[in-house]
């Protein structure tokens, strides 16, 4: 591969490798790169299950962060979810309390193993620690077929007391059709969009109501942005489980949607032991503020990769940054 590729990318570059609180996504360790250009640090943390043509996107939300930065805001505060696992009801009451007040709870259902009585008990003690007002949504992530996501969508909107929303109760943009015609609750596409070839597929086919965008596998703040102009559904901005120089990104494109009917997916700071920042961006209110925080070096220091890992994203960056010669 071209020398000259990696070389072409911003020369200030850092590894943070830090333990998660919580095993989340399989992984008890969250590890990336941070690049430091003229406006700015990016974020390129791609999973490692991600090959270097697919983190391409990644690469380029990152470039934007440090190279361009973002477009101007038309808020100052992003309203959050509070993200509760497939936890026991206690937990999922304690964690709801202790969200930094959100008023708006994302449920995760559908885990392997589970009944749905685990499943109401986990609804009804989030709806109990949210009160009446609260919003609550449920996410599947793509495991359930289509008779099962219609039986389950009716029991678990009658124990949480209503829901916003399911999100991506199904795998394919057509099962998601088939539920939506079939539930009164709004369906909402996540992995429809993230890792699918044509994202506006799901517009096509009527097979959502409300779109999770990421700012990292799609490429930056700008790409979702005019992603979310043809899509033409309500935006929800979630993280990719990044430390707060990539929380920021999500921050600025929620910041810059011209609607925000829905609280993001962005409070997820609170999962890692420590942040590549000082000042992390952790809500407070039930809102993140729109900032953008800056690493310094002693916040870089005490999240620092070792050799090995620091290596091994140093390979991938310039794997990356071949394939991103070659897409341009
Ligand atoms: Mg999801």
């Amino acid at each position: 591969m071209p020398a000259s590729a990696v070389d072409r990318l911003p020369a200030v570059r850092a590894t943070y490798s830090v333990p998660l609180r919580t095993r989340f996504r399989g992984i008890t360790v969250r590890d990336g790169l941070l690049l430091r250009g003229d406006a700015g640090w990016g974020e390129v943390s791609p999973f490692w299950d991600y090959d270097a043509a697919e983190s391409v996107a990644w690469l380029r939300a990152g470039l934007e962060a440090a190279e361009q930065g973002w477009p101007d805001p038309v808020r100052s505060a992003i309203p959050v979810n509070v993200t509760v696992p497939a936890v026991g009801p206690e937990e999922a009451h304690r964690i709801v309390r202790e969200s930094g007040g959100c008023t708006t709870a994302k449920v995760k259902v559908a885990e392997p193993g589970q009944s749905v009585a685990q499943e109401e008990a986990r609804l009804e003690a989030v709806r109990d620690a949210l009160g009446p007002e609260g919003r609550i949504r449920v996410d599947a992530n793509a495991a359930w077929d289509v008779a099962t996501a219609v039986d389950r969508l009716a029991l678990l909107d009658r124990a949480a007391g209503g829901l916003e929303y399911a999100e991506q109760p199904c795998a394919t943009v057509d099962d998601l059709a088939r539920v939506r015609r079939r539930t009164h609750v709004p369906i909402a596409a996540d992995e429809s969009i993230r890792r699918a070839a044509d994202p506006l597929a799901v517009r096509r086919a009527e097979a959502a109501d409300v779109v999770v965008l990421k700012v990292q596998p799609l490429g930056g703040v700008r790409a979702c942005l005019r992603l979310a102009e043809e899509v033409g559904l309500p935006v929800v901005v979630s993280s990719a489980l990044e430390s707060s120089v990539g929380i920021a990104a999500g921050v600025a494109l929620a910041a810059a949607l011209p609607e925000l009917p829905y609280a993001c997916g962005l409070a997820t700071v609170h999962l890692f032991e420590r942040d590549t920042v000082p000042d992390p961006l952790l809500p407070e209110g039930g809102v993140i503020p729109v900032r953008r925080p800056e690493p310094t070096s002693e916040s870089l220091a005490a999240t620092r990769a070792d050799d090995d890992v620091a290596a091994r994203w140093s390979d991938r960056l310039a794997a990356m940054a071949a394939h991103l010669e070659v897409a341009r």
